[in-house]
């Protein structure tokens, strides 16, 4: 089920659990202000997903209130794992669902990272 964005931070969703050590993730990389895993039901040969550390809902949320230099520090988490994992030669896809329109399910900001085929023109 879409999540309705406007609720708040709900500190039981399934990633603020795997933050705190209480669900284990399959973890490819950790820095302080972001954690990144793989996807539990994959739609790509990589599909993997960036968190922030902090208790934002979602992309709406932390872009209205989370300080610059959160926001930086995750954006370049983002680009440090799609290096890790050697997407920037043949490229890649980012994906953010926000809210009921947008089919967010995880109430806790979340980066898709897609990669490893082709992918096709976006159709919305
Ligand atoms: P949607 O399900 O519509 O893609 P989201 O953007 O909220 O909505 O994506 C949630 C993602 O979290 C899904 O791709 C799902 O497979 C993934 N997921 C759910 N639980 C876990 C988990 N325990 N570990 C890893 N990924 C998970």
């Amino acid at each position: 089920m879409p999540i309705d964005p406007k609720l708040p931070y709900d500190e039981n969703n399934i990633f603020a659990k795997i933050l705190r050590g209480e669900l284990p993730c399959n973890k490819i990389y950790e820095d302080d202000h972001a954690l990144a895993f793989h996807d539990i039901r994959p739609q790509a040969p990589v599909h993997v997903l960036v968190i922030p550390k902090g208790a934002y809902v979602s992309w709406d949320d932390f872009t209205a209130k989370a300080p610059d230099g959160e926001i930086a520090a995750f954006m370049r988490a983002v680009g440090n794992v799609t290096r890790q994992l050697e997407l920037d030669g043949p490229g890649y896809r980012l994906m953010v669902n926000m809210g009921g329109a947008g089919h967010q399910e995880v109430p806790h900001l979340h980066v898709h990272i897609f990669g490893g085929r082709q992918f096709f023109q976006m159709i919305a």
